[in-house]
């Protein structure tokens, strides 16, 4: 036995310790070390953590089973390995993990006057109008839908319409930003009296715009679904950027929809159905309604009703294994310890003017009193939606996964806990 060896982790492996508890994830072929029960191994994963993962191992290190278990189980996984000390001169040097982006997200909260802040604008990738907050006739149901995805917002009493020329400045505002996709929905936006006008700005600028109607916003407004339809189908001859999403639940019996939809789908236009369910018996009678349906693309959301944990657990909550088989990448963990991948970089707009990050989340302003800079700056530098991670909240923070498991969701709120997983309780 030689008398050390520089022991050392390869930087696409994450390390993570909890307690007592270890776990090393290989981001390149999703091999997992996991290690409750040696302190000596314990020990030695927090000095490889405190020196950029690079610790020389003594002939006495080596020697302990438990550890030459571990440093072999280490290799075979592609992990990391062992030098031998006497070829090489000095501790070898192990380079940062960490990607730019993330280092700088990290030290944006820290300083407003960061080099980042006058970038701050590059972090904006999407805006959803809300244009009108249209109440659906006949419908109780999903008031809640938008506070969990992307739905209408058919909680008004009357015609509140955001008016076209502030959606056009926010647009024109953000000219220079990451800004790729405008959402567009309503209540029903077919009643907004301003699309068309809209949609003539639109076909300037070269973003996805993509359009969310309800099933029941076409049957309630048949005319105004067919002058829709026909503006679409002619302009498809000239610009490409245009989708539809259609939003259905059950109980569904309205085929009708799909026959009107069809001539969108005949021009090509992308036209996807977002099924949303809230049992597992919609669940399975999904494949039945998406062959109906002629669509080609299709989403499923779940939908939390209040009444329907249990469905929610049975199918919406993760498991160890469906964390791992998802290979999170080095890029998704480094993300998840700094910001939410589902929210950042998203502001909506109410129908009301309201500038919201996340939906639900505080208010950040109005549009036409603040512009969208100082909107993007104070979620990025105050605001909760963007960075809102799992490292603070319970019981995540004390969980292996934390940064393997998916940023918080709108589920996790509409649900009233942080994790909906079966990992813990
Ligand atoms: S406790 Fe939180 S971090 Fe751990 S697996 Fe569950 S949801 Fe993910």
């Amino acid at each position: 036995m030689k008398k050390s060896m520089w022991f050392y982790i390869e930087p696409y492996v994450h390390v993570q310790i909890q307690k007592d508890n270890i776990i090393l994830y290989n981001t390149l072929n999703g091999a997992v070390i996991e290690n409750s029960s040696h302190p000596g191994i314990l020990e030695l994963v927090k000095s490889l953590l405190d020196n950029r993962a690079v610790i020389e191992l003594t002939s006495h290190h080596l020697q302990d089973p438990q550890i030459k278990d571990f440093v072999n189980e280490v290799k075979s996984k592609f992990m990391g390995d062992l030098l031998d000390s006497q070829w090489i001169k000095g501790k070898p040097f192990q380079v940062g993990n960490e990607l730019k982006l993330f280092r700088e997200v990290r030290g944006g909260r820290k300083s407003g006057n960061s080099l980042l802040s006058s970038d701050v604008m590059s972090h904006l990738t999407e805006i959803s109008f809300y244009l009108n907050n249209y109440p659906l006739r006949n419908e109780a149901i999903f008031q809640n839908g938008c506070k969990q995805f992307l739905f209408s917002k058919h909680d008004g009493v009357g015609e509140e319409n955001l008016n076209s020329e502030l959606i056009k400045n926010v647009v024109l505002e953000a000219e220079g930003s990451s800004l790729f996709r405008l959402n567009i929905l309503g209540g029903n936006l077919l009643y907004y009296p301003e699309l068309e006008k809209l949609e003539d700005f639109f076909d300037s600028i070269p973003l996805i715009k993509s359009y969310y109607l309800h099933y029941i916003d076409i049957l309630e407004h048949q005319k105004g679904f067919e002058e829709f339809r026909s503006r679409w189908c002619a302009r498809r001859s000239i610009d490409s950027t245009y989708e539809l999403n259609l939003l259905i639940h059950f109980p569904f019996d309205r085929f009708e929809v799909f026959e009107r939809v069809k001539h969108l789908v005949k021009e090509g236009i992308p036209v996807k159905g977002i099924f949303i369910v809230q049992s597992s018996r919609e669940l399975s009678n999904l494949e039945e309604l998406m062959n109906k349906s002629g669509l080609e693309e299709f989403a499923v959301f779940p939908y939390f009703n209040g009444h329907n944990l249990e469905f929610f657990m049975e199918s919406v909550f993760i498991t160890k294994e469906e964390i791992l088989e998802a290979r999170p990448q080095r890029q998704d963990i480094f993300a998840r310890t700094v910001l939410n991948q589902l929210h950042f970089g998203k502001i909506n707009v109410l129908s009301n003017g309201d500038y919201y990050a996340g939906y639900i989340e505080n208010k950040l302003g109005e549009v036409g009193s603040d512009s969208i800079y100082e909107i993007v700056m104070n979620e990025f530098i105050q605001g909760n939606c963007w960075r809102k991670t799992r490292e603070n909240l319970s019981p995540c923070k004390d969980c292996l996964y934390q940064y393997l498991c998916p940023s918080p969701s709108l589920f996790e709120s509409a649900l009233g806990r942080n994790n909906l997983c079966h990992i813990q309780s």
